[in-house]
């Protein structure tokens, strides 16, 4: 194995009893979609089974249906968008889809086999849902399927970027209305908004349901909602990183002052080097966007700084100053602690200049995850 992405078991399960501690076990649908956040989602779910797993989350039928074919026996919300030809399958395989848009809705009523579905509002991200003015409307329409509809959801544009939360309460003011359109007219369902960031910092976010995704993998969503937390509770939960991911030098280049490194020939050599390279690359999930940056990974548990262009497959890194000990064949880890340094997913994301969600979720799902 030239590559592979290491799971901490252990430290997964921490963070689920952490939120599980907030909302309860059976109030906590973590998010596994896209591919558990780039984690895996068998090895993601196989580590979470051993749990009070009530609810999972996932963005497409198609993932539902992965869950379901790995056993999973609990209730699976989609939270993404479907086409009229998954209803039926949905329907065989008990999930729970978010229902947000008049083309959906009618495909659905018109469904001979109707899955359980939660409506959606769009409360002001313009993204999924239904106007909440059109709440009476849409409540009105379902009456003939009141039992299948399960719940009423909302999902928050902005409490991850910012430590001012008015914008979240408008959207929770307007969420607030939808909902008791619904309950005037008798409807019985479960009420939820809340991910990551809303659970930890936005108390009335909380609702029955917690959709937890990126915090499940030790990730606090932003600089912005850990300073928030702290803030409003004086310390810090303590989130676990999961993942860490690693290679092993395929082979060693000296060279001499002058010479050029990479692709472009961007990286000038001032001084005799010694090159290795790494079979990591863009194609494998590693930023092209990091070279040129401060970018390193850890080899011995010492920094190796990335030179030249990162290419499809392969990057170099600077190893002159442990050249004595290193060798083909050593680990280098890219993400994850060595020694007494750690290289955060964060890290990596802001060398990038993109977040920790777009890196984790982009690490090629064809890269072997293990269980540790
Ligand atoms: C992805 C997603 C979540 C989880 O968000 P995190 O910030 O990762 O916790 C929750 N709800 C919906 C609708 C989502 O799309």
């Amino acid at each position: 194995m030239l590559t592979w992405i290491e799971l901490n078991a252990e430290n997964l399960r921490h963070n689920f009893r952490v939120f599980a501690k907030i909302v309860g076990a059976a109030k906590l649908a973590p998010v596994l979609k896209s591919n558990a956040y780039g984690h895996g989602l068998k090895e993601v779910y196989s580590a979470l089974s051993q749990e009070p797993l009530a609810w999972i989350s996932v963005n497409y039928v198609e993932e539902g249906v992965a869950l379901r074919r790995l056993g999973f026996k609990g209730r699976i919300l989609v939270v993404g968008p479907f086409i009229p030809a998954e209803l039926k399958v949905a329907h065989d395989e008990t999930l729970e889809l978010f229902l947000g848009h008049p083309e959906g809705l009618l495909a659905w009523q018109q469904a001979q086999e109707k899955p359980a579905v939660h409506i959606e509002f769009d409360t002001g991200m313009s993204r999924q849902g239904f106007r909440p003015n059109d709440a009476e409307k849409v409540a009105q329409s379902l009456l003939p399927q009141k039992d299948l509809v399960k719940g009423v959801c909302m999902h928050f544009a902005n409490v991850e970027d910012v430590t001012e939360h008015e914008y979240a309460r408008l959207q929770l003011k307007k969420f607030d209305d939808a909902k008791s359109k619904f309950m005037s007219r008798g409807f019985s369902f479960i009420a939820h908004s809340a991910s990551s960031a809303s659970v930890l910092i936005l108390d009335e976010s909380r609702f029955d349901l917690a959709r937890v995704g990126i915090a499940l993998y030790g990730f606090w969503p932003s600089q912005a909602t850990r300073l928030s937390y702290k803030q409003l509770y004086g310390d810090l939960v303590e989130l676990r990183p999961v993942l860490s991911w690693r290679t092993k030098i395929t082979s060693i280049n000296h060279v001499s002052q002058g010479q050029y490194v990479g692709y472009g020939c961007t990286y000038k050599a001032r001084h005799d080097m010694v090159i290795g390279v790494l079979p990591i690359g863009y194609f494998e999930g590693y930023p092209r966007m990091a070279s040129g940056s401060q970018a390193y990974v850890l080899i011995g548990g010492e920094r190796c700084p990335i030179v030249g262009r990162i290419c499809m497959n392969m990057m170099m890194v600077d190893i002159t100053d442990i050249a004595l000990t290193a060798k083909v064949g050593d680990i280098a880890t890219l993400i994850g602690p060595d020694g007494m340094e750690t290289i955060s997913a964060s890290e990596v994301a802001a060398w990038s200049e993109t977040i920790h969600y777009e890196l984790v979720t982009r690490l090629n799902p064809a890269i072997e995850r293990r269980l540790i």
